[in-house]
């Protein structure tokens, strides 16, 4: 390879020095690519002053991609959903799941985000299924938003959890309340009397289901 000159100062002769660059991905992957920098001896220019790296960089970014839709999508066909199911409702292609999972198509950066959220907020496909209606989609977010609130309790003995807005005159409250035994703790009725003396504001925002 013939020397190149210097971009910069147009006099120096460029020394090409061999370079590593390390590209991760929010999934944990994580390469080194192995690139080419220069160096101006004459006004001391260095880096990628070229470009030449971009197309490596973006090149491995792809492959990046396709191994952690393909990782996610593993975990996903443990789902109760069956990719057809997914790609119905977010109106992909047939099969395009399978292909991406085989890594014999490399899904697009959006393809991937679109993924991610998918994997981290699985009842999204709940809301594409429901024609992305807003109140359905509010009461889906809110169903889950309270499946995990529920997780993160850690408690092991709740039957049922149900939430809802109480108002008084005043002002209102958002409530969650779980159920955790047949027989009614203490807790739970010191809540239903306090809820008792308040009115409570039906279908507004109620929402109950079984754990
Ligand atoms: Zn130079």
């Amino acid at each position: 390879m013939s020397k190149r000159m210097c971009p910069v100062c147009g006099i120096g002769v460029l020394e090409r020095i061999p370079s590593t660059i390390t590209l991760s991905d929010p999934s944990g992957i994580e390469k080194t690519i192995e690139v080419f920098e220069y160096k101006c001896p004459s006004c001391g220019a260095e880096g990628d002053l070229f470009g030449d790296n971009e197309q490596t960089v973006q090149k491995k970014y792809a492959e990046i991609r396709a191994e952690a839709v393909s990782s996610m999508l593993e975990q996903f066909s443990g789902s109760k959903t069956s990719f057809s199911a997914a790609e119905r409702v977010l109106g992909l292609p047939q099969r395009t799941l399978s292909k991406w999972k085989n890594k014999s198509v490399a899904p697009s950066a959006g393809a991937t985000a679109l993924m991610r959220y998918i994997h981290l907020f699985p009842w999204l496909l709940e809301v594409a299924d429901n024609k992305f209606e807003k109140r359905g989609a509010m009461r889906i977010h809110i169903a889950a938003a309270m499946r995990d609130l529920c997780d993160m309790t850690k408690a092991t003995d709740v039957k049922s959890v149900s939430a809802g807005i109480v108002e008084n005159p005043n002002n209102a409250i958002f409530f969650v309340s779980m159920d955790k035994s047949s027989t009614l703790p203490v807790q739970a009725q010191r809540t239903a009397t306090t809820l008792g003396k308040l009115m409570v504001n039906q279908g507004a925002c109620e929402y109950t289901y079984e754990t």
